[in-house]
């Protein structure tokens, strides 16, 4: 008798600035896991490429993968269209692999109504002070998306108890934000939720032996 294993859907939020996708994709790199590669109706940013921070469609498309039950997630943010893409996270989760999912928050409350075992992550800075810093700091968008964004952290700041873990990401302390995600995702594979086959079979082997 073994513990069954099955694949498992990482939901990483935070603010936008927080440094969330840099965590992904060093966690990709480092740890081999997969990242959904999400839809989105805005225009890329300078240096974005199509298939690889998204896919960027139109409206029409979205709302037509809609339909067609292409997503297992979408949501509206800040004027725009994100959705996770069903088929890719579907084969890989039938593969056993963990999947990270970095979306926001109306998403990662979805996700979690879906597949109760997923495991929800808020990478957050260390204070509201950076997180302005890092927002400005970017320097690719305008002063009125910036303060679309601060409203829109403020909102998300009232959803954070939403998520199972809160991570900081520090600055210049990129590594350790990165071991902390890792070591959170190893232990989930733990938890009961993820397990209920395997303790229901010895539950009942239990059962059986003294009866
Ligand atoms: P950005 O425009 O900065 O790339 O992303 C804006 C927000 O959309 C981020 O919080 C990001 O995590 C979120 N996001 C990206 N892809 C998806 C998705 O597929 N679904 C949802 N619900 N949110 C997403």
């Amino acid at each position: 008798m073994r513990m069954k294993k099955k694949g498992t859907l990482v939901v990483i939020s935070g603010f936008s600035g927080a440094g969330k996708g840099t965590v992904c994709n060093r966690l990709k790199e480092k740890y081999g896991y997969s990242l959904s590669v999400s839809m989105t109706t805005r225009q890329p940013r300078e240096g974005e490429q199509e298939g690889v921070e998204y896919y960027f469609r139109d409206e029409s498309e979205f709302l037509r993968l809609i339909d067609y039950n292409g997503f297992i997630e979408f949501a509206r943010y800040v004027d725009h269209y994100y959705g996770t893409p069903r088929q890719f996270v579907e084969d890989e989760l039938e593969a056993g692999h963990v999947i990270l999912l970095e979306i926001e928050v109306q998403g990662a409350v979805n996700i979690r109504n879906q597949y109760p075992d997923a495991v929800l992550i808020f990478i957050t800075t260390p204070s509201v002070g950076e997180l302005v810093d890092r927002l400005t700091g970017r320097g690719t968008e305008s002063p009125e998306i910036i303060d679309k964004r601060m409203k829109r952290a403020a909102q998300e700041a009232m959803s954070i108890d939403e998520y199972a873990y809160i991570v900081c990401n520090e600055r210049d302390r990129l590594d350790e934000c990165v071991e902390q995600v890792h070591a959170i995702i190893e232990s989930s594979q733990t938890m009961t939720e993820r397990n209920r086959a395997f303790i229901k079979t010895i539950q009942e082997e239990l059962q059986d032996r003294t009866r």
